[in-house]
C-alpha cells in the first residue's frame, strides 16, 4: 500500500500550489522554496514513492515528464540558455518527498552538478 504525500493533494487541488501545467498523467508547480529563478516540480499524477518503484506500466507517465518539462522550459523562455532536470532517489540524494519528482531547474548558470 503506497503511502500519499501532500502532493497527492496538490494534484487533487486541495491544497494550494502555483499550477504551471497538468494532464492526465502529470502536473508541474513551482517549487516553495526555489533554488534557482525557475524551479519548477513535475510530479507523476500515481503516487510512485521512488524511482526504485518504477514499473513497466509507469512508461507512459515518465515519458511525459520529460515532454511536459521540455514544454514548460520554453514557456518560462529558459529552453536556449539551458537547465537541469534532477530526480532524487532515496537518502543519499536528499529525497525528501516520497512520491516521484522531477525537478526543472533554470534561469541562471547553475554551476557543478554536485555539492562540493
Ligand atoms: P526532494 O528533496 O527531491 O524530495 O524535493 C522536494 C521538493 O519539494 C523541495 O524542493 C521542496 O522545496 C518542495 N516542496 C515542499 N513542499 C512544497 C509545497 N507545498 N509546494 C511546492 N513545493 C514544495
Amino acid at each position: 500500500m503506497v503511502q500519499e504525500t501532500f502532493f497527492s493533494k496538490i494534484i487533487r487541488r486541495e491544497i494550494t500550489a502555483d499550477i504551471l501545467y497538468q494532464d492526465n498523467l502529470v502536473t508541474a508547480f513551482r517549487d516553495i522554496s526555489p533554488q534557482a529563478p525557475s524551479h519548477i516540480l513535475i510530479v507523476t499524477n500515481q503516487c510512485i514513492p521512488t524511482i526504485n518503484d518504477i514499473k513497466p506500466e509507469h512508461e507512459a507517465a515518465l515519458g511525459r515528464m520529460i515532454i511536459s518539462a521540455s514544454l514548460i522550459a520554453k514557456k518560462e523562455k529558459i529552453a536556449q540558455d539551458g537547465y537541469r532536470l534532477i530526480i532524487n532517489c532515496n537518502h543519499n540524494a536528499g529525497q525528501e518527498v516520497y512520491h516521484i519528482h522531477m525537478h526543472l531547474l533554470g534561469g541562471c548558470l547553475l554551476g557543478p552538478l554536485l555539492a562540493r
